[in-house]
């Protein structure tokens, strides 16, 4: 029986997942609403690495330009101990000879902001729990917190890592906890050591501390720690922190020291096995509801954006049968994602690691593979999956004074 093609698409989840994809979804010609539980539209005070990959799907979405114009293009990733000893380095710089664009850094709300500011006419509501969905032959009906119903042609669930959709087509498992929390902060200081565009990843018993700049005089950290879940920080976290730090290598202190307490978020790190099941019928999952990826490839945001431009080509190849496209786009992002899902647990337990025997092991492994072989890895997994959206690279920048790209989308 011929199906009414799709023309409207509902979206649980206003995050950078769901506002990439009811961008992506409307450059292709559907009406899409998005459903945001949260009464402000908004993403936590934390930074973003968006690697190439990433930015060339933000040159898809036409927001490269404004993104790039506030996110410093990164030059080197440093990777070390705690006391400074350096492993080796990895020139994501080079990156943009290859492949037209960069790896960029950049606070989450101004990526938000900048996704929704692209969209037409206003198609998110805010205050809209999704507490459920129906499903029949001709559409999907979402059913909201305060009573209200919607309906649509197909649902994507991109309602994040305890995701109401998924639960709904699969069952409610609980997401699996690493073991470890993470505390984001930003500092406000120039430092001689904090050349901008670069990162650093410096690691100790158990602990890590990461820090890069976002724009001049801004700079991201993050500390990690091994811990249960469900804790809460009292006042005086910074001085917890600035403790747990003692001894590492400048300027570790002096960022802790330049960030105010206020700004400091305490995240508990969860994620899930890769899954095989991601939809059913004319509802799809996409981003953090179903392959949530810790932060150690930083991977999670970039995916999540990925996803958002194959479901809408998907989809708008295949508008009478919203199923098979689903499916299609389903198959297409699942092993993508999964070897992710697992690379970025496996790199999550390698930095807890705590007997001194292991951190030896890990040095070595760290100093023998790190700066050439896994940088090559990461590069093949990672990044050159998007050369199928790059654009031809433009010419190279010449001088410092350049080292923001220029704005071809
Ligand atoms: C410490 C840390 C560092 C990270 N660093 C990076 C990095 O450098 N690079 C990178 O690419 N990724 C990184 N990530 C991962 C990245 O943050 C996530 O993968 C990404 O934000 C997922 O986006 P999403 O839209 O799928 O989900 P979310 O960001 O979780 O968005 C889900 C949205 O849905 C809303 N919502 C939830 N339930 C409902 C409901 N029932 N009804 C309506 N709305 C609902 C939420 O309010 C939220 O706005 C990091 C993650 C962490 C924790």
């Amino acid at each position: 029986m011929p199906t009414r093609p799709v023309r409207r698409v509902l979206i649980a989840g206003g995050g950078i997942g769901g506002l990439a994809a009811a961008l992506a979804l409307q450059r292709k010609g559907f009406g899409v609403t998005v459903f945001e539980c949260a009464d402000a539209l908004r993403d936590g005070g934390a930074g973003l690495h968006i690697w190439t990959n990433g930015t060339i799907v933000l040159d898809r979405l036409g927001v490269a330009g404004p993104v790039l114009e506030v996110a410093p293009a990164q030059q080197i990733c440093h990777f070390g101990t705690w006391r400074g000893e350096m492993f080796g380095a990895w020139p994501v710089g080079d990156f943009v000879t290859e492949y037209g664009r960069p790896t960029l850094a950049v606070e989450r709300s101004v990526l938000h902001s900048i996704l929704h500011d692209a969209l037409h006419g206003d198609p998110v509501r805010t205050g809209a729990r999704v507490v459920g969905f129906d499903q029949d032959s001709e559409g999907v009906t979402v059913r909201l917190a305060d009573g209200r119903h919607e309906r649509g042609d197909i649902l994507i669930g991109a309602d994040g890592i305890h995701s109401v959709v998924r639960a709904g087509l699969f069952g409610d498992t609980p997401a699996r906890f690493n073991g470890y929390i993470a505390w984001r902060g930003k500092g406000r200081l120039e430092h001689e050591l904090i050349p901008p565009g670069s990162f650093y990843a410096l690691f100790g018993r158990g602990t890590r501390f990461t820090y890069y700049d976002v724009a001049p005089g801004v700079v991201h950290w993050m500390s990690v720690a091994n811990g249960p879940a469900g804790g809460h920080d009292e006042r005086g976290v910074a001085a917890m922190l600035a403790e747990r730090h003692r001894g590492w290598m400048p300027p570790v202190q002096d960022i802790l020291a330049a960030s105010p307490e206020e700004d400091i978020i305490r995240s508990d790190v969860f994620d899930r096995k890769p899954d095989r099941r991601w939809g059913i019928g004319r509802v799809t999952l996409l981003g953090d509801a179903v392959h949530p990826i810790t932060f150690n490839i930083g991977q999670g945001a970039c995916q999540a954006l990925e996803d958002a431009l194959v479901l809408a080509e998907r989809l708008d190849a295949c508008r009478d049968d919203p199923g098979r496209a689903l499916r299609r786009y389903e198959r297409e992002r699942r092993g993508r994602t999964a070897s992710m899902q697992r690379v970025a647990w496996l790199i999550g337990r390698m930095g807890a690691v705590e007997h001194p025997l292991l951190i030896a092991a890990r040095e070595v492994f760290m100093r023998l593979v790190w700066p050439a072989l896994a940088f090559r890895i990461a590069e093949h997994n990672q990044i050159a999956y998007a050369r199928r959206w790059s654009p031809p690279p433009p010419p190279m920048p010449s001088t410092e004074e350049e080292n923001r790209w220029p704005i071809t989308s």
